[in-house]
């Protein structure tokens, strides 16, 4: 059965996604979600219930994928899925959507699983019910907000000009983007193919995710692109697919530096092109930079993003400075600058707080802020990152498999998909000695399908 389609409950559906987990549980909470693994169509798999208008045929055969992936693998067909939503023309990707609520967990989270239940029992009962049309009621909560039925009349279904006030908007592309993460980390969950191959195999695959986010920004051809990067990579990092320990701290706490200055960069972007401003065409920059501005906090008791050393801010005559662990305060510095109403995260008014109890931030020279300039130092850091730890995920995947490490400076790919690997590597890591996937499987990735938990 393809995963229920609902567009703004993906997350909460993630595995224990729950920051008040300690991190060493965040393995066996992925393990403990459904061990089978079925094969979907693309569409049904991927997008988000409001992005479900049209619905594109499945990927052609030969249709040319980035280089970073094997083919055929489901990263390579869900890297493709994607940009179809982008080129197709069905819909426009960047209209601003809305969600009824934070595609992460969100506040309390035993009353949200509770809720979650119960919605999941009364879509149960719906789906009974020949139309359920009179449920229509049940599904009105207090107030003109209609409570969220996974799109069939809820804010999921609207657009951000239907209601301006809410907090919760993405773009259609990035709503995409953001469940496509999803069955990426799958994929690179061996429990999910009933395999043992080394420990810390979902959590360098989720850093391989990560990897991929970078390089798809890097690889965007417009700032609406490099925008749904920021939006998709943001909310997935309040998820708990990222919070999984990793063997190498030093590689994680660069990574999530590194995040930190593509999201500054993109702001820094905006500012050049006047983008940055309360009623532009980014319609949610206040959720967005609310997220990211609440990241460092959600991540510093797991000792990522706790410390890092001052420097200069743009060109070094400027005097500006700042720490690029604590990017928390140059995002609420910008959106005090330009009056940006941030809202969203349920925690956000004591990260304020915390935030102006460190003084007032810098932020670069306008006049200074150049593209070369590169004011928050991300292609630095990028180009550093990338001699550091490029061909790592790579290396990792070595563990399970023996394939050869790849060049020193790849980052990303699919090299932990464990349906890139032949079929013999898989065999060979299965506790039953046999090919997880089937045949039929094998032949539906070959068509362009994509793998998800059922
Ligand atoms: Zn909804």
């Amino acid at each position: 059965m393809p995963p229920k389609r609902r567009g703004t409950s993906t997350a909460k559906a993630a595995p224990a996604a729950k920051k008040s987990r300690p991190s060493t549980d965040a393995e066996s909470a992925a393990a403990a979600e459904p061990e089978t693994v079925e094969t979907s169509e693309p569409t049904a798999a991927q997008q988000p219930a409001s992005a479900t208008t049209a619905k594109p045929k499945p990927a052609p055969k030969k249709k040319a994928a980035a280089s970073r992936w094997t083919i055929p693998s489901c990263s390579a067909n869900i890297a493709n899925e994607y940009k179809r939503l982008l080129t197709d023309g069905k819909e426009d990707p960047f209209v601003f959507a809305l969600m009824c609520d934070a595609p992460f967990s969100n506040g309390d989270s035993d009353d949200e699983w509770e809720d979650e239940d119960h919605d999941d029992e009364e879509d149960e009962e719906d789906e009974d019910e020949d139309e359920g049309d009179n449920k229509k009621d049940k599904n009105q909560e207090d107030g003109d907000k209609p409570k969220c039925d996974g799109g069939k009349k809820c804010y999921c279904t609207q657009l951000y000009d239907d209601h301006p006030e809410h907090p919760y908007v993405m773009t259609r592309a990035a709503k995409s983007m953001f469940v496509d993460l999803r069955s990426h980390c799958e994929v690179r969950d061996p429990d999910n193919f009933r395999m043992y191959t080394f420990n810390d195999h979902s959590a360098y695959g989720a850093l391989q995710v990560l990897e991929n986010l970078i390089l798809d920004y890097e690889e965007a051809d417009s700032w609406q692109e490099r925008w749904a990067v920021c939006e998709a990579m943001g909310s997935f990092l309040k998820t708990d697919y990222v919070l999984t320990s990793i063997d190498d701290g030093f590689q994680a706490m660069a990574i999530w530096k590194l995040m930190g200055r593509l999201f500054l960069s993109q702001l820094a972007e905006f500012e050049r092109d006047g983008l940055l401003t309360k009623d532009g065409p980014v319609k949610n920059l206040g959720f967005i930079m609310a997220v990211w501005m609440t990241i460092p906090s959600d991540m510093r008791p797991y000792g990522i993003l706790d410390d890092s050393s001052i420097e200069s801010l743009g060109p070094a005559k400027d005097k500006k400075k700042w720490t690029p662990h604590s990017f928390d305060e140059q995002i609420l510095a910008y959106a005090r600058k330009y009056d940006i109403d941030l809202k969203g995260p349920h925690n956000l008014d004591d990260v304020i707080q915390e935030v102006e109890g460190e003084g007032e931030a810098d932020l670069p020279k306008p006049e200074s802020n150049t593209e070369k300039a590169d004011v928050f130092g991300y292609k630095k850091d990028l180009t550093k990152y990338k001699q550091k730890h490029g061909g790592g995920t790579s290396f990792m995947s070595t563990f399970g498999r023996g394939s050869q490490r790849a060049p020193k400076s790849v980052i990303g790919g699919d090299s932990l998909d464990i349906t890139s690997w032949t079929s013999a590597e898989r065999k060979k890591a299965a506790f039953n000695k046999k090919d997880p996937l089937s045949a039929k499987e094998l032949q539906m990735i070959r068509e362009g399908c994509v793998m998800s938990q059922g």
